[in-house]
């Protein structure tokens, strides 16, 4: 409980360029700037993926980007969103169909948020995030939901209880 009360206050990010022009990169950059400054609303831009709880991919897929991006979304813990930030991690964009483009992210893994734009701006982005912690937050009420489900014990209405019948007897 406390932890989702955390996590929904100071989201950690992972931001990876998977093939951008930097451009979407950039507007990431600009959020962390003075004139947006997400760090004061709790958002930590992290490198480390066992430590973030959602992670931000711009740019299309290359080829040699795609076996990354599969690693990194392994090694992050459980619950966790994507966002694909522009028009090219969402469909490949203006890259689309070239020798070394595979094309969206969400060909490799799943994806929570689209961000439109090419580049998105930095209003959108941060608009992309706050959908993503609601996102985050229902994921966690899901795993606490069967973690409970989990731990309740199931009585079936065949099994006979021992204890009840000991206290008949004695
Ligand atoms: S969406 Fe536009 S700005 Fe962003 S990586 Fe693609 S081409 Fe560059």
């Amino acid at each position: 409980m406390e932890l989702r009360k955390f996590r929904k206050k100071s989201p950690w990010i992972l931001h990876y360029n998977a093939g951008s022009c930097n451009g979407c990169d950039i507007e990431i950059l600009a959020c962390l700037a003075p004139k947006y400054d997400i760090e004061r609303f709790g958002m930590i831009n992290t490198g480390n993926p066992k430590q973030s709880d959602i992670l931000l991919i711009t740019g299309p897929v290359t080829k040699r980007s795609r076996e990354r991006i599969v690693e990194l979304y392994a090694q992050m813990p459980e619950p966790k969103v994507v966002v694909c930030c522009g028009s090219c991690a969402s469909t490949g964009g203006v890259f689309r169909g070239m020798y070394n483009i595979e094309g969206g992210v969400d060909q490799y893994i799943p994806v929570d948020v689209y961000v439109a734009g090419c580049a998105c701006r930095p209003e959108q982005i941060i608009d992309g995030v706050v959908v993503a912690l609601g996102i985050l937050e229902e994921k966690n009420k899901e795993i606490e939901k069967s973690i409970k489900l989990a731990k309740a014990p199931v009585i079936e209405e065949s099994q006979v209880n021992r204890r009840e019948i000991a206290g008949t007897i004695f």
